[in-house]
């Protein structure tokens, strides 16, 4: 047991004692229902079911909420006792309680940034996003650049007859934007679609080479269709750099703090009071602790350390550690690194080639060599690493690099909670040594179900059925599996994760291999205790257990109990961070 846990213990015990006297001593002199002997709460919800997610407590009706903190749980008649003039009541009138969802791995600036500019992710045809870019191109000055993302592809209703790799060659996007550049990022994070207008200020033609670990799509003539896979949209970063370094630094805060409360609108909106944001450099997080400072964070982050060399990383990583203390809204103690690609770009690593594109097993995004060198920083600075692999072998040499590091470091890694982001694809003979070496599973499962259509086009269907998203092994080889939606690559919709979690339902309406779909109640650990546990944070979140953070989420149906197809319909009630409700559905 934790020193916390222990204290809390201590204290709970106590507090029972103390009570016990007090109502022995009243019982003679006055009428049992007397003056509650506890102190009054702040907040009580009452009158609903409660999923604490800890087994010790199982479901209750009530929470007592003091300060930033669960006071008690309990039966209505228990927590009435917490009920004092001063005390605000919320009704839950027989809705649903449980601990606020906690995101496990998303981007917060890049949720925030994606409702500022073209939302992509819903069109069904090339045509939408042409006449959307069109749309902008009315509004822009010219030369201003136009900024999309999340169309993908393969989520289309049809592609046009002369498309390269099944995307669009750029030629109509030029009609409509001759002279605003253009910029489409491809839903997986992992290509960038651009116009002549976007290339051309990059100074890119049919000649440019492919950048390592990159690659410029060429039609069948040589000539560059537009879209650019994994780091060839590095080379289009510094003309947009410098199109953005026409902005003061002030004009650039101020578009970083309307991206915060953004990002926070639509976290609170899908009842998500915690955000792993899965990698800012080192001067977001300069950002993000002054927002802390001012309380200007809305919503807790779990921030890790991104696009930092090795070298940097090993003189600063102490000064940036932040644990939590106190109602806290900002930590820092891991480290984000990527060995791969997606797989809808053919970027993830695959032990074998691509059944759709043979001459290739994928991309090396960030190399074994670099990585390791992390994992041995880490171990030094006692930080966390979290590498994103998407294929099989990626997956591998991640566990394999992880294995060699701590033997070199001769450090035990089975507490260390290193992650594999993603996880998707696991050779089965990998799947038990995430358990046997305690490395995290640090899943979305609505990647399972948005990508599953396409998966056996890109696998072949043995090795898709094999390898894709095994969540029953791996719960039953001991991993900890976690959850969340990658936001902004999906939605930040706690709720269409967790159906995807139990049904393994793809959007067309056939289920993606559901023997390893999880029970209700894992897929409530994923997103609340798991989630937390990836974090190092089981001990003030996770589960409404008292001395706990009061970070919850009021849902319309019992997420435990509800007929499977009806929870899509679920709606987000109440969101409470820290006490506080910051949304309210309707208001
Ligand atoms: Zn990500």
């Amino acid at each position: 047991m934790s020193r916390m846990n222990y204290t809390l213990l201590i204290a709970s015990l106590l507090a029972i004692t103390i009570a016990g006297c007090s109502r022995d001593s009243q019982d003679a002199t006055a009428p049992a229902a007397a003056i509650p002997d506890v102190a009054p709460a702040d907040l009580v919800l009452r009158g609903g079911t409660v999923a604490t997610v800890d087994p010790a407590l199982g479901n209750a009706e009530a929470i007592a909420v003091n300060g930033y903190r669960i006071t008690a749980v309990g039966s209505d008649d228990e927590i009435a006792a917490y009920i004092g003039p001063e005390t605000e009541i919320v009704e839950l009138n027989g809705r649903f309680a449980m601990p606020g969802f906690i995101e496990g791995h998303g981007h917060y600036m890049g949720l925030g940034r994606s409702k500022q500019i073209l939302d992509l992710r819903n069109v069904t045809n090339w045509g939408e996003v042409v006449s959307m870019v069109a749309g902008a191109v009315d509004k822009a000055q010219p030369g201003e650049w136009i900024f999309g993302r999340g169309w993908h592809q393969d989520k289309w209703d049809s592609v046009p007859e002369d498309a390269v790799d099944g995307v669009p060659r750029n030629d109509s996007l030029n009609a409509v934007s001759p002279n605003n550049p253009v910029s489409l990022g491809h839903a997986s994070g992992h290509a960038g679609y651009f116009n002549d207008a976007a290339l051309e200020a990059a100074g890119i033609d049919d000649d440019t080479p492919d950048p390592p670990g990159g690659t410029i799509v060429r039609a069948p003539d040589g000539r560059a269709t537009g879209l650019m896979r994994e780091t060839a949209q590095r080379l289009l970063s510094e003309a947009i750099g410098i199109y953005q370094g026409r902005l003061t630094p002030e004009e650039m805060e101020q578009i970083d703090r309307e991206r915060v409360v953004l990002a926070a609108d639509e976290a609170l909106r899908h009842g998500v009071t915690s955000f792993q944001d899965a990698g800012t450099s080192l001067e977001g997080i300069e950002f993000f602790k002054k927002l802390e400072e001012e309380g200007n964070l809305p919503v807790r982050l779990y921030v890790m350390v991104r696009r930092a060399s090795n070298e940097v990383m090993d003189e600063v990583l102490p000064q940036y550690k932040m644990l939590p203390e106190g109602n806290d809204f900002l930590t820092v103690r891991s480290i984000k690194r990527q060995i791969d690609g997606a797989l809808g770009a053919h970027g993830a690593w695959l032990l074998e080639p691509y059944a759709d594109l043979i001459e290739t097993d994928g991309l090396v995004l960030e190399t074994v060599e670099d990585i390791e060198r992390t994992a041995e920083i880490a171990v030094k600075h006692g930080f966390q690493v979290n590498t994103h692999a998407i294929g099989d072998r990626g997956v591998r040499e991640v566990l394999d690099l992880y294995e060699r590091a701590w033997k070199t470091m001769d450090v035990d890694g089975k507490d260390l909670r290193w992650r594999i982001e993603h996880s998707q694809h696991i050779d089965p003979v990998d799947v038990p040594r995430f358990g046997q070496l305690g490395v995290v599973a640090a899943v979305q499962a609505i990647h399972g179900t948005s990508d599953g259509p396409w998966i056996p086009t890109r696998l072949g269907d043995e090795r898709a059925k094999a390898t894709s998203q095994p969540w029953r092994d791996l719960f039953n080889t001991g991993a900890i599996v976690t959850n969340g939606t990658d936001v902004p690559v999906e939605p930040i919709d706690a709720l269409a994760s967790y159906y995807a979690s139990v049904s393994r339902m793809m959007v067309n309406g056939e289920r993606f291999y559901p023997e390893h779909a999880m029970t209700r109640e894992e897929a409530m650990q994923t997103y609340t205790i798991n989630n937390a546990i990836a974090a190092f944070e089981e001990d003030i979140k996770g589960s409404l257990t008292p001395g706990k953070y009061a970070d919850i989420v009021v849902l319309s149906q019992n997420l435990l109990t509800v007929e499977e197809e009806k929870i899509p319909d679920t709606t987000v009630d109440i969101t409470i961070v820290g006490g506080e409700i910051k949304y309210k559905r309707g208001m």
